[in-house]
């Protein structure tokens, strides 16, 4: 990968790019199937990504005539690698082991470690003989919805084929590695601006967050509407924060520190709750719920904005869907697409129906949604929200970070790319969109690691 590495920095072209040779091995993070059981018995929160994630050398699957070789500069962390780093709610070597049953090329996929991640930029390197619209030396995002365009019941919108998955997740060669191999019509135009790590960690979350609010397939949101986002400053909230904002919405941002208070501020966003602070209890014990606190945080809502959320942004699941159901205005909308604390839910169904609210369910993108998405990127109407950049030898630090909730926004991971800051090729374009609004994340979690060590 070094000989590929030092060509794509060297500014080399696409004949060039397209003629170096591809190595029988690269660096990759994985798990083990030999793993899956290491933890046994132990808590769901105390499981250590940085013992179950491991980076070496892996083989070089053969590439399909829809697919590409990625030459992978950067990616990031999502919250699915931690879920496969902890092997829950089920291995993710099921998932890979029923793609191999599917086609000669989806057994491929079969194999002894699963090479994780849904997010990268990079440069194709090489186009498999079916692949038309995309050449080596192509600057490029990955989005993760991996679909088989030969299925019908993926044309109308492509979440709903039957064999729909999530790149480097349910299947194989994922993003966090030095070489990835990707669908065609999984890439999208890396926008020029950004810097490697920049443009990384973007697509999964603001895509999700993009079809749960704008699309056409979940809540539509509208100017005006007053929308409830739960975890407003972490990997989809960072981004639905900033489309509610973009779209002429009222965010109203719940997060659990004042640090992140102050960066919902800085982003824009008047309206937020410390739910720490507030101490919300919203499960009186394990089995009851407490329809008191449910009242106590709508009037919360009520007071900063007048009026109950027209939408509610879930993902946080068991914790939140009690509350989310009962706070949502007469018609409004639950958009729910995750369950991180808990995925059997409860909630009073007598307030879903006799104030008519919907309760959606959202997944991903498909290729549509994830490029109106780029676009917005592209265009400087959405930022990244990095906030910290990590070595591809540091995964499981990162990994171990996003499940502790130690994070804010995305966190990036260095592949080829030689360190921070590189990657721009229209920096007039960055000056024009703002060095500071780019790198709110980035700065502020810089600031808040600074006052932590001064002990201010
Ligand atoms: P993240 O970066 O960890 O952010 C989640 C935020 O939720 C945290 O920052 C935290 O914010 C808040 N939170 C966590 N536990 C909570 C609880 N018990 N009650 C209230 N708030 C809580 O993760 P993410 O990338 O946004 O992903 C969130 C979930 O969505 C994960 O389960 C992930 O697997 C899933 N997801 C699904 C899709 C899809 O396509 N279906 C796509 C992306 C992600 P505060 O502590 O500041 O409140």
């Amino acid at each position: 990968m070094k000989e590929i590495a030092e060509a794509i920095l060297a500014g080399a072209g696409s004949e060039e790019i397209g003629a170096l040779p591809i190595p029988d091995f690269y660096r990759a993070a994985y798990v083990k199937r030999d793993e899956i059981d290491m933890f046994e018995g132990v808590e769901s929160r105390d499981k250590d990504p940085r013992l179950s994630l491991h980076v070496g050398e892996v083989e070089t699957p053969e590439l399909a005539p829809d697919e590409v070789y990625l030459a992978v500069m950067a990616s990031s962390i999502n919250f699915n690698t931690v879920w496969s780093s902890i092997f829950e709610p089920i291995p993710t070597f099921a998932f890979l082991d029923r793609l191999g049953r599917e086609s000669v090329w989806g057994a491929r996929h079969v194999r002894d470690h699963h090479v994780v991640g849904s997010d990268a930029s990079g440069v194709v390197v090489r186009v498999g003989s079916a692949v038309r619209n995309w050449k080596p030396g192509d600057r490029v995002t990955v989005h993760c919805n991996y679909v088989d365009d030969q299925d019908p019941f993926g044309h109308d919108d492509s979440m709903m084929s039957g064999n729909q998955r999530i790149w480097g997740f349910e299947s194989n060669f994922g993003g966090l590695a030095d070489l990835a191999v990707v669908k065609a019509n999984q890439l999208m135009p890396k926008a020029a601006h950004l810097t490697w790590e920049e443009a990384a960690v973007n697509t999964l979350c603001a895509s999700t967050s993009y079809r749960m609010l704008v699309g056409q397939n979940a809540a539509r949101m509208k100017q005006g509407d007053i929308v409830l986002i739960w975890g407003a400053t972490g990997g989809l909230g960072s981004y639905a924060s900033q489309l509610v904002l973009n779209g002429g919405g009222i965010p109203v941002g719940v997060v659990s520190s004042p640090d992140k208070v102050d960066l919902l501020h800085s982003l824009g966003v008047e309206f937020v709750i410390d739910r720490r602070a507030a101490d919300y209890r919203f499960w009186a014990d394990e089995h009851t719920q407490d329809e008191g606190e449910w009242r106590r945080f709508g009037r919360d809502i009520r007071a900063l904005t007048g009026a109950d959320p027209d939408i509610v942004f879930e993902h946080p699941g068991r914790q939140t869907m009690g509350a989310s159901v009962f706070v949502a205005a007469r018609g409004g909308t639950i958009v729910t697409c995750a369950a991180t604390s808990g995925y059997m839910i409860e909630y009073d169904n007598r307030h879903l129906w006799m104030k008519l609210k919907k309760l959606i369910a959202s997944h991903f993108a498909n290729y549509n949604e994830a490029w109106q998405m780029n676009r917005l990127l592209e265009l400087g109407a959405i930022q990244p929200t990095l906030s910290q950049t990590y070595e591809l030898s540091e995964v499981g630090e990162a990994a171990h970070q996003v499940h502790r909730n130690l994070h804010e926004g995305k966190l990036g991971i260095l592949c080829l790319a030689p360190g921070e800051g590189t990657g721009i090729s229209d920096p007039a374009r960055r000056e024009m969109i703002g060095e500071d609004r780019i790198t709110l994340f980035h700065r502020h979690a810089e600031s808040v690691r600074a006052a932590r060590e001064s002990g201010t």
